[in-house]
């Protein structure tokens, strides 16, 4: 029998996580005033749509409305609702619009519909009727052709005398398709089809940027901004560096190995040593969201010709080799000094020693993916903001 008394006291459960995830908040409520700053005089919402970048709706909501933040963007009815609670008296808009069925969730919890589709402009007319007065935004198509009325109907819209008087707008929004591209000829084409709309609908407010529109100068600000992964680290322009980094993930080593010089590494044996070789191996995998695409070796799929991953620990970056599995990553240590690494430390995945977006790159992907996959066993912990 074990004595139950003879068990050690329960430790914090983040210093034993295999995995684990730290989320700044004073870093988010700091980079969303510098985001607020940068737009001028237009007002700044944020955008926390998929689980605020997959750092967390409550934590992050609750920090961006305390941080001053007063419109929010969703992605879907759900997040609203969640959202709500964190911030009570804001503006929230649900950028896929509104459903049948849905008219409660969005009156109860006072959620604005972003209209962006003819049939669900029908709809909503139809809603207005049955319910009377309710605001919604209205999404315009500059080129995306993702979601959004088309120009002219949009246009037509605006002009349309015989529309409801209670078919009330607050908003009309667009997105950019290469804004993190400063040098594409696209934005200022959408710039000008979106000045059309925003004239036509005068006297309601507009917006089109996202985080990387920011950047392009204050005539893409219109009367509010939409940053979204510029809050939460990311780059949001090509090759500029990010603003202050919120979320660092780690995970733990749970062995170190010494490995014989020919032998191989992982599944398939992609990866032969050609020295004898320290390992750690670290308890992540791509369950956790390090994406298989980060592997050493081994990965078919994957263009670009980079080698990997890398992981930060003891002052070195350490490349990934052979193949990621589900639940470990092997990790070449060989190079960090006797010592330095031992089973049971942390290695950074990414954070502030290894910027999301470069290991984003190294997998082929971005780091709005990166953060997004993050999985469902990432112990957490939040940083209070001051
Ligand atoms: C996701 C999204 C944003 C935020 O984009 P970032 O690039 O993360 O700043 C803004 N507007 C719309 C319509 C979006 O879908």
């Amino acid at each position: 029998m074990i004595d139950q008394n003879e068990f050690p006291s329960d430790a914090d459960p983040f210093d034993i996580a295999p995995v684990r995830l730290t989320v700044d908040l004073g870093a988010l409520a700091e980079n969303w005033r510098d985001m607020a700053r940068r737009s001028g005089s237009a007002r700044t919402a944020a955008v926390v749509k998929a689980d605020a970048y997959g750092l967390g709706l409550e934590d992050c909501g609750e920090t961006l409305y305390e941080a001053g933040a007063r419109d929010f963007f969703v992605a879907v009815v759900q997040e609203g609702v969640t959202l709500r609670a964190y911030a009570p008296e804001a503006r929230i808009f649900v950028l896929s619009g509104i459903w049948p069925g849905q008219e409660r969730m969005f009156f109860e919890n006072d959620l604005v519909p972003v209209i962006a589709s003819e049939e669900q402009l029908a709809f909503w007319m139809s809603v207005l009727v049955e319910f009377g007065d309710y605001p919604c935004a209205l999404q315009v198509d500059t080129g995306f052709n993702r979601l959004g009325l088309p120009m002219q109907d949009a246009l037509a819209l605006a002009e349309d005398v015989s529309r409801p008087a209670s078919f009330s707008p607050v908003l009309v929004l667009s997105h950019l398709h290469s804004g993190d591209t400063p040098s594409a000829a696209s934005s200022k084409a959408q710039l000008e089809s979106f000045r059309q709309v925003s004239a036509a609908f005068e006297g309601i407010e507009s917006s089109l940027s996202a985080s990387a529109g920011i950047f392009l100068g204050p005539e893409y600000h219109f009367d509010l901004t939409r940053p979204g992964i510029a809050l939460y680290g990311g780059e949001a322009v090509n090759g500029m560096k990010p603003l202050r980094p919120v979320a660092t993930a780690e995970a733990r080593i749970v062995q170190i190995r010494e490995a014989a010089v020919g032998s191989t590494v992982s599944y398939g044996a992609t990866h032969q040593l050609e020295r004898a070789s320290r390992l750690a191996i670290a308890s992540v995998g791509y369950a956790d969201g390090y994406l298989r695409s980060l592997s050493g070796s081994g990965i078919p799929l994957r263009t670009g010709g980079t080698g990997g991953g890398f992981g930060f620990i003891g002052g070195y970056r350490v490349p990934v080799i052979g193949r990621i599995t589900m639940d470990l990553t092997i990790f070449d240590v060989t190079d960090v000094p006797d010592g330095a690494v031992r089973s049971g430390d942390y290695i950074e995945l990414f954070g502030p020693n290894m910027p999301v977006d470069e290991v984003a790159r190294a997998a082929g992907t971005i780091g709005y993916e990166m953060l997004t996959s993050l999985g469902l066993r990432h112990e957490r912990r939040y940083l209070e903001a001051e």
